[in-house]
């Protein structure tokens, strides 16, 4: 019985883990420690750990699925390729969207927009990253010039000052809690604001609850006493920013002062002002966050706010600072890296600048959607429901919007009004089940490739086994239908790294990367050149703005779209667990971790729940202005009075019936971390 080890990426979230398939008969029977990786050292949180037990599950899609007469049915390749390039054909370009997906390789997601752009001539192209970190992408482009993460997750441990904002990041990026454990070991002070006592908060020297949604409120505060007590960088400040005076009108009113966001935010005066103090003496500090500050109608207003305090006080482009934006999903650094947004090809590269459309064309040797921004993920949950429909056709990959968009209603009501849904995947998750063509797609342990990982470094996954049955690499999908479709040049490739090398030639800030390059530990991008060594700290000398200066950016405290009333007097607020993934189509078939969180819950304040009458472990009626859901209340002291806290995993009890697809009006990313909700015991028949 020969065992074969086989490097690669962890499947799940964002920080990057390597690890390696232990191989046994062509299958993956178990996950070994990477003892040199340089992220994990070896490490793996649970969900690493259990990354084989879904592989190999009897359910994977094995075969093509056609819906005929209401019935998905076993069909071959040839017959969905030809259903999918006849239809696709007999709508106009503006007709047709497809969804690309932060859990394949990068060289897939280039695919997709490549299909979407230059097949479909269709602007609309988005993925999952406008419902996590757009406003990441749209706040810190506007501050510093580029929307990523700007220090590398090593340099977390070499903070005096670590501020964790709208994150957990104990549950959901394990292996980047070891650097804050670091840090604190080499004397750094943790502070942690959030609604919730969770693992993170833990570890905190000051933790404090606040209501969610106030976070501008608190940055605000914290730099009007910055300011006050004379902290701010001021040499930073001029030598390296600009439009200061103009956020200083803004932070110094009253309404900022510590008492009166005390007021709005819940968090004491005193631990405002000691924030402050920690976070701007420290000779370095670095703000950590993640979807407790981007899921908001003010997301992007939250981001510029935390770009605005890192730059006052100076922590933007050193060691030990920096914005350490916490990307969620393995790949969805990369799926915006290579153009999987309607508004850029890769690179960011805009599709309104007439030379990147040029650029576009010559280098795919075909004519390509360009000049015009299409819909993001939301904005086609909303068209499809207008009447008539503006889209007609939504081709996705990977993607389960029937589980993780908010207002699950809406976003049913909008996929049922297709007339022609594709969806490939592993599983036949509950939006496959909707789709009139299924396409079987192979897992990341069955197929050779790269992700870019939340603190933009690239790296190699490794084939270690066969897909089951008929399924395909994406990649190799996206081009056979491609040829089918008459671009036989465009799609021609015959391998991952092909594919890899034509995203270099486009992509600047992966032009000096190749797939040896990459080996064995990645590269940060921007690496623009064969011999440059990668970048893992940014704006160390200069913002990407084209005048080289950080942009401060005034912002004024709105409050969430929807606000508690005597109808529904509770703030919902959702997240995840450490047990399960996003949708759980992975994580649920994997028995080591579906033992541990096998349903949803809602978390209720002791007190709330006393008053309500409702028990531990009792089934509540949890009910917001767009549908209700039953599902079991967990009795807590770790949760704010009058918040409530639901993950959003469950398929039985899916915490975004209840949430509120309001957007803000740049990012256009929901509103998953605040709503009004009323909770109500079941009463006994
Ligand atoms: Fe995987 Fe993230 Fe856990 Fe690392 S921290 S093992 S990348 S889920």
């Amino acid at each position: 019985m020969e065992l074969k080890i086989v490097s690669t990426t962890c499947p799940y979230c964002g920080t990057g883990c390597g690890l390696n398939l232990v191989v046994r008969d062509e299958k993956v029977v178990s996950v070994a420690a990477w003892q040199r990786h340089p992220v994990n050292e070896g490490k793996l949180c649970p969900k690493g750990r259990y990354a084989h037990e879904f592989i190999h599950r009897k359910d994977r899609l094995t075969k093509p699925l056609i819906k005929k007469d209401g019935k998905l049915v076993e069909a071959s390749w040839d017959e969905a390729y030809e259903l999918i390039a006849t239809k696709l054909k007999t709508y106009k370009p503006e007709e047709m969207a497809c969804l690309a997906s932060a859990r394949v390789s990068n060289e897939e997601n280039y695919l997709m927009q490549k299909f979407a752009r230059a097949v479909l001539k269709t602007p609309n192209v988005d993925h999952c990253a406008r419902l996590c970190h757009s406003s990441t992408v749209a706040g810190l482009a506007a501050s510093f010039g580029s929307g990523a993460m700007t220090n590398n997750i090593q340099d977390i441990a070499e903070s005096k000052c670590v501020f964790v904002l709208g994150s957990n990041t104990f549950e959901q990026h394990p292996l980047i809690g070891r650097s804050i454990v670091r840090a604190k070991q080499k004397g750094a002070r943790v502070i942690v604001f959030d609604p919730r006592y969770t693992p993170t908060a833990k570890q905190a020297d000051l933790y404090k609850s606040f209501y969610s949604g106030t976070d501008v409120a608190i940055l605000n505060a914290m730099m009007q006493h910055i300011i006050k007590n004379g902290w701010e960088a001021k040499e930073y400040i001029e030598n390296r920013t600009k439009d200061y005076e103009k956020l200083k009108a803004v932070v110094m009113k009253p309404e900022y002062s510590l008492e009166n966001v005390s007021g709005i935010s819940g968090i004491p005066a005193k631990d405002i002002a000691m924030a402050a103090e920690w976070f701007a003496t420290a000779p370095s500090a670095c703000l950590l966050y993640s979807m407790g500050i981007t899921q908001h109608t003010t997301g992007v207003d939250n981001v510029k706010s935390v770009a605005n305090l890192l730059m006052l006080t100076g922590n933007i482009g050193k060691v030990g600072g920096g914005v350490n934006a916490l990307r969620g999903q393995n790949n969805v650094q990369g799926a915006c890296d290579m153009g999987c947004l309607p508004n850029v090809y890769s690179g960011y590269q805009k599709v309104i600048d007439e030379p990147a459309v040029k650029k576009m064309k010559e280098a795919w040797g075909c004519d390509v959607a360009g000049g015009k921004i299409g819909y993001t993920v939301t904005e086609m949950m909303d068209v499809l429901t207008e009447n008539p429909p503006k889209l007609k056709a939504i081709y996705i990959m990977g993607e389960n919007p029937m589980i993780s968009d908010p207002d699950l209603k809406h976003v049913e009501h909008a996929l049922k009004n297709l007339e022609f849904l594709v969806v490939q995947d592993i599983f036949l998750t509950e939006t496959a089940q909707l789709a009139d063509v299924v396409l079987p797609a192979a897992c990341y342990a069955e197929k050779d490739g790269t992700q870019t990982s939340t603190e933009r470094r690239v790296q190699r996954w490794h084939k270690a086994v066969n897909p089951p049955g008929e399924a395909k690499a994406d990649w190799e999908i996206l081009c056979e239908l491609g040829r089918k479709m008459g671009f036989e040049k465009q799609f021609s490739f015959k391998s991952p790294e092909e594919i890899f090398n034509e995203v270099a030639r486009v992509t600047p800030s992966y032009g000096g990367m190749s797939y040896k390059r990459l080996e064995p530990e990645g590269l940060h991008w921007p690496c623009p050149a064969a011999d440059h060594p990668g970048t893992p700290i940014l704006h160390t000398q200069k913002f990407a703005n084209p005048d080289g200066l950080g942009v401060f950016t005034p912002i004024e405290y709105k409050p969430p779209a929807e606000v508690t009333d005597a109808e529904y007097p509770f703030i919902l607020t959702t997240g995840r667990c450490i047990w399960q993934w996003h949708t759980g189509s992975m994580t649920r078939r994997s028995e080591s971790l579906e033992r541990e969180a096998p349903t949803g819950w809602i978390e209720i304040n002791t007190e709330d729940a006393k008053a309500l009458g409702i028990r531990n472990n009792e089934m509540v009626r949890a009910i917001t202005r767009r549908g209700e859901v039953q599902v079991a209340a967990r009795v807590t002291g770790d949760i704010r009075k009058n918040v409530m806290f639901m993950p959003f995993h469950y398929a039985e009890c899916p915490a975004n019936v209840l949430t509120n697809n309001a957007l803000d009006p740049i990012a256009k990313i929901p509103e998953y971390k605040v709503c009004a909700v009323r909770v109500e015991k079941i009463k006994e028949a």
